[in-house]
């Protein structure tokens, strides 16, 4: 549907803006809540992200045995784990050009195939 342009609308609840031409709200309340709005969406968004990170981390430290420093696990189990190889914190290419993924302190490295091999990363 086609709006006139005088029929300005807040951006809270969809009201005409009685008013100058520029505002965006009726009033202060509308505005704040609108703000509100936005940043709980920013949250929960960063929340979701925060736990998938969390959840692959876990997944990363169950399958590496503590006292050993390497293990290799396979793309289908990762999966069944529920991890998510979207998320990563961030990447390392070792000295051989591998690129390493990490999830914080835990990371993996495609081999071949489907094959990961798991790391903790060393304290620097
Ligand atoms: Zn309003």
């Amino acid at each position: 549907m086609l709006q006139q342009k005088e029929a300005k609308t807040c951006l809270f609840c969809d009201k005409p803006i009685k008013g100058r031409s520029d505002k965006k709200f009726c009033d202060d309340y509308c505005r704040v809540a609108y703000n509100n709005a936005l940043r709980a969406i920013a949250n929960t968004q960063m929340r979701d992200v925060n736990n998938a990170l969390s959840k692959n981390r876990r997944i990363l430290e169950d399958l590496l045995p503590a006292g050993k420093e390497t293990s290799k696990t396979t793309q289908e189990k990762l999966l069944q784990k529920g991890f998510l190889f979207k998320y990563i914190t961030h990447l390392s290419v070792n000295k051989s050009g591998n690129t390493c993924y990490y999830c914080y302190d835990y990371g993996y490295l495609p081999l071949d195939k489907d094959w990961y091999l798991i790391v903790r990363r060393k304290e620097e």
